[in-house]
């Protein structure tokens, strides 16, 4: 995934825009970017590796080196951003988040075309998706035409933040997968992907870019150039366990729908009599304590994240250090597990072996029973829109392993067939992913109450992970 934050202003910004971006952090693990336009007009930027460290402690040296009242950051999984281009549109700096299924006919194209000779390659032979996003820009007269145009030719997705003498252009991806804010202050503009990020820096939200829709900012001034579009797919996933808790989307705050979405669990599903409801430290507590709140049990802090060090959502690429990660993160609270009967939520199930670890050591600490809730339904289908790095491939999921350990002797089971709860293929991947974690009981919301929850149109909402339907053709 990834996320960016920009601020224009009258005063130098380089602390807004640092925080800001520092503000994202739960967004992105690889690499940390900021690029601020300085005094005489030229841009200055940094880019680091933050794999095993924090984005604030990588970046606040380059802080004096960074001087501006206008500047744009990300965090990001995998690739160097800001990129700063000169091009016959002047210098500017850009940011993309997304992911562009295509990009190979794009680059193919851009060589057929003359419109670039060569790519930078990044390590493990790909190209930085960014560096073609501005290659379709630099094709158009202007950055509102450019824009639009390297918005027609993705598929994917992709939310894009550039920096041009002093302004700022905001675009929220053609089907608003991503959100975008605008906030306003007293001395200019702010854009986030979080608009939690706004509430301690002095900005007040004024705006959520819509579908495609496109915004200039200046230090003065709030420009529209282009309208927001009908047509809306925003991933699902933010509410259910990427978005930071103080954020909202849509209008939806993200802790509230998760809080939501427990107490529909509770309504919804069975009700095994337990000593403590527990939330898989950090995106399953939101979903716990909705259900806890209604179901008479107290919430209990069963395992605790040590925060202290272990703050973000690092995860190391191969599995043995995953787990051995995983497991360092949480420190158990051997009272509140030792003969009890403990029901944990955990925001979604994918490849369940974390899961399965956790409850693997709840029983040897004593507890007596271990129920889990997932708060969505069974994932089928790997992300095609975000860099989602939960999942690299649709065999990474539990349910796919599990549905090919069903059907051994069938090379194309029907995927679809494992949705629907009622149906007896559904009860049998549940009852075998169960027995792989070592649950006492297993049970995922629903979508229907999952998109309750959320509150939102339903059409607007992106559900490809669990349905596979993909209304806008966008996978490839
Ligand atoms: S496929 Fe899933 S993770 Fe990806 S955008 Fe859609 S809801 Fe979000």
């Amino acid at each position: 995934m990834g996320g960016f934050f920009g601020v224009v202003s009258k005063k130098e910004c380089t602390n807004f825009v640092f925080y800001g971006t520092d503000y994202h952090s739960h967004l992105g693990t690889r690499r940390g970017g900021m690029a601020v336009t300085s005094e005489d007009g030229s841009i200055n930027s940094t880019i680091h590796d933050i794999s095993n460290v924090q984005f604030r402690a990588k970046f606040e040296t380059d802080l004096n080196k960074l001087k501006g009242n206008c500047g744009i950051g990300v965090i990001s999984d995998y690739d160097d951003q800001p990129l700063t281009i000169h091009s016959r549109l002047g210098t500017y700096s850009i940011i993309s988040v997304g992911k562009i299924n295509n990009l190979k006919e794009l680059v193919a194209e851009s060589f057929n075309d003359h419109h670039s000779g060569h790519f930078l390659e990044m390590s493990g032979g790909i190209i930085n998706p960014t560096e073609v996003i501005a290659t379709l820009i630099n094709q158009k007269s202007s950055f509102l035409e450019g824009i639009q145009y390297a918005m027609s030719k993705i598929k994917g997705s992709c939310s894009l933040l550039v920096m041009s003498q002093n302004s700022l252009y905001a675009a929220r991806d053609r089907y608003g997968r991503t959100p975008v804010f605008i906030g306003k202050s007293d001395d200019g503009y702010a854009v986030t992907m979080e608009d939690a990020a706004f509430l301690n820096m002095g900005f007040r939200c004024i705006k959520e870019l819509g579908s495609g829709q496109i915004i200039k900012l200046t230090a003065d001034s709030m420009t529209e150039l282009a309208p927001a579009q009908k047509e809306m797919q925003i991933c699902a996933f933010l509410w259910v366990y990427y978005g930071y808790p103080s954020s909202n989307y849509e209008g939806q705050n993200s802790e509230v729908v998760r809080n939501r979405n427990g107490i529909i669990m509770h309504e919804n599903g069975p009700k095994p009599p337990v000593d403590y409801v527990c939330g898989v430290p950090d995106s399953g507590v939101g979903h716990a304590i909705g259900y806890s709140n209604v179901a008479g049990a107290p919430y209990g802090r069963a395992l605790i994240k040590y925060t202290p060090t272990w703050a973000r959502s690092f995860m190391p690429s191969e599995q043995c250090h995953r787990d051995l990660v995983a497991k360092m993160k949480l420190i158990p609270v051997e009272e509140l597990i030792k003969n009890k009967k403990l029901l944990f939520c955990d925001d979604s199930i994918v490849r369940g072996t974390q899961l399965k670890n956790i409850i693997h050591r709840l029983r040897t600490i004593g507890a007596t029973e271990v129920h889990l809730l997932s708060a969505c339904p069974p994932l089928l289908y790997g992300c095609p829109y975000l860099n989602f790095s939960r999942a690299k491939s649709d065999f990474d999921l539990i349910t796919r392993r599990v549905i090919r350990e069903l059907e051994p002797d069938n090379p194309n089971p029907d995927i679809d067939s494992y949705q629907d709860p009622s149906s007896e293929k559904y009860q049998k991947m549940v009852e075998r992913i169960r027995q792989i974690i070592g649950a006492s009981s297993l049970e995922f919301q629903t979508l229907q109450g999952l998109l309750k929850a959320i509150d939102v149109d339903p059409q607007k909402i992106c559900t490809y992970c669990w349905t596979g339907k993909d209304p806008y053709n966008q996978k490839e």
